[in-house]
């Protein structure tokens, strides 16, 4: 059976000289990722068989371990593993560190280990590998009550992210007893290979391809330059507002919005006026991602102001005043912390009878108290336990704002990064269980049409929920 492995264990082998440990490592690691006695044994020692420089080999040993789970690399410490407190040891740090520690154990025949232990250099002497070999059994039997996040028999390793080593269980119960969940699509970078000129045809073919593969939703970031950790900042990237109005066009069923508008860019009542405009444009179709902008660089190169974090604060908050207000019946004048508008008025109003509006980002104190305050929708990032905490927080507000968590829909921005369909769809399980109603899917990548159309099996998963469901027929 393959071991599906968290990126950033810690491995710890457990079994009898001979029974296949180092060769095992060796095969499924790299040789930096592995920390051997022996090894360590020869670097502090004579060689690796130098007994008189065990205990130095070991405190060499745990303290590489320890850096290494700093780090939070995976790691695999390679020892005969039977020392019940060595391993507590490793248990700890581990713990420590906040990264899971599993027990690879290696069974073997006595016989075997006994003719390979002849074949080496320098043998055990026979009564101690016979002593080790009767000791074994209990050894072995032992480990399950150590605490290890999981005891593996030996067999190859897949290194996944942390949330996908439970996903295939998610995705199993996905089949069984499937739940509603909906798909949306980040285009973050705009580099196809013709360049601008072919932008405008690949851009309506992806969204084209992303509605027939099941995507509810189009959003792009607000950024007038490509953000650090996407791609270079001289990379291509196109004007929201622009964008989403000629997807507009160019589509008929996703809704379309920014993910997010750094509420420091526009006029917020000529935002307002954008929003209202794609909404009517869109056949009601808008969505008004805004969010507090943390992006200095970008006002710095187009001469806006990037004011201090509280008053950004202030102004966002003024926005989701000033928005409803534009976007209502009337002309009200309206005097906010940072904003004076002497007639909030937009002609044609939106289609949509209030353009939800969606505040991104999970900051604890701030932004998931003015979701709760005044935003339609949220949207996080992480996995599924850093979600479910986050909605912990929200609901929390929730309860001191007196606003119902039931009205607040749930969406999660992710890579979509998962090596196959079954982990993703139990990616998407495991965030469906603690909440989220939509993911949002962005691709490492310039989105393809081949790499959209390859999520309809995931998008199907949850479908099939949808269909079954008796209130989405009703
Ligand atoms: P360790 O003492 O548990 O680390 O065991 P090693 O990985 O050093 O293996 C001991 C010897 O057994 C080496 O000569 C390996 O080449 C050999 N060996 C390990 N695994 C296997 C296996 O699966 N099949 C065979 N035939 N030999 C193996
Ligand atoms: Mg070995």
């Amino acid at each position: 059976m393959t071991i599906r492995l968290a990126e950033g264990s810690l491995v710890v082998l457990v079994g009898p000289p001979g029974s296949g440990k180092s060769t095992w490592a060796a095969e499924q690691f790299r040789p930096d990722q592995v920390v051997s006695s022996d090894r360590v044994r020869a670097l502090v020692g004579e060689g690796e068989h130098d007994q008189r420089a065990g205990k130095d080999a070991f405190d060499v040993l745990d303290l590489v371990v320890e850096r290494r789970l700093r780090r939070r690399l995976t790691t695999v410490v390679d020892s005969l593993g039977t020392d019940a407190k060595r391993r507590r040891g490793w248990l700890a740090a581990a713990e420590r560190a906040g990264v899971p520690c599993v027990a690879v154990v290696f069974d073997v025949d006595p016989g075997v280990s006994r003719s390979r232990n002849q074949e080496r250099d320098r043998p055990i002497p026979a009564k101690v590998l016979s002593s080790m070999l009767a000791a074994w059994p209990g050894a072995r039997d032992g480990l399950a009550d150590d605490g290890f996040a999981a005891v593996h028999p030996a067999g190859p390793v897949t290194v996944v992210a942390p949330d996908l080593v439970t996903a295939p269980a998610a995705a199993a119960r996905q089949k069984e007893d499937p739940m509603p969940f909906e798909f949306g699509l980040q285009l973050p970078r705009f580099g196809w290979p013709g360049g601008p000129a072919e932008t405008r045809d690949r851009l309506a073919e992806v969204a084209a391809v992303a509605e027939e593969t099941g995507f509810t939703s189009l959003w792009v970031m607000d950024h007038m330059m490509q953000i650090p950790g996407v791609g270079p900042h001289w990379e291509d990237m196109l004007e929201s507002y622009t964008t989403l109005s000629f997807l507009a066009g160019r589509t008929e069923l996703a809704r379309l919005g920014t993910l997010v508008t750094g509420v420091t860019y526009r006029n917020i009542a000529h935002l307002a006026k954008i929003v209202a405009t794609l909404d009517v444009l869109s056949g009601g179709r808008a969505i008004c991602g805004i969010g507090a902008a943390w992006f200095g660089r970008e006002h710095a190169a187009y001469g806006w102001r990037f004011p201090p974090l509280s008053e950004r604060y202030a102004l966002l908050e003024d926005a989701l005043e000033l928005l409803p207000l534009m976007w209502g019946k009337g002309a009200p004048a309206y005097s906010g912390r940072t904003i004076e508008v002497a007639e909030a008025v937009c002609y044609p109003r939106p289609l949509q009878e209030q353009v939800p509006i969606l505040i991104g980002g999970g900051g604890e104190q701030r932004t998931l108290r003015l979701v709760a305050r005044h935003a339609d929708m949220c949207n996080l990032f992480g996995d599924a336990d850093t979600v479910r905490h986050k909605l912990e927080v929200l609901h929390g507000h929730c309860a001191t704002e007196g606003r119902d968590p039931a009205d607040i829909t749930v969406t999660h921005l992710g890579t979509a990064d998962a090596p196959n369909v079954d982990d993703h769809v139990g990616r998407y399980r495991q965030l469906a269980e603690v909440g989220v109603q939509t993911a949002i899917v962005s691709f490492p990548e310039t989105a393809t049409p081949e790499a959209v159309s390859g999520f309809a099996d995931v998008i199907r998963a949850f479908r099939s929920a949808q269909e079954r469901s008796p209130t989405a027929s009703a």
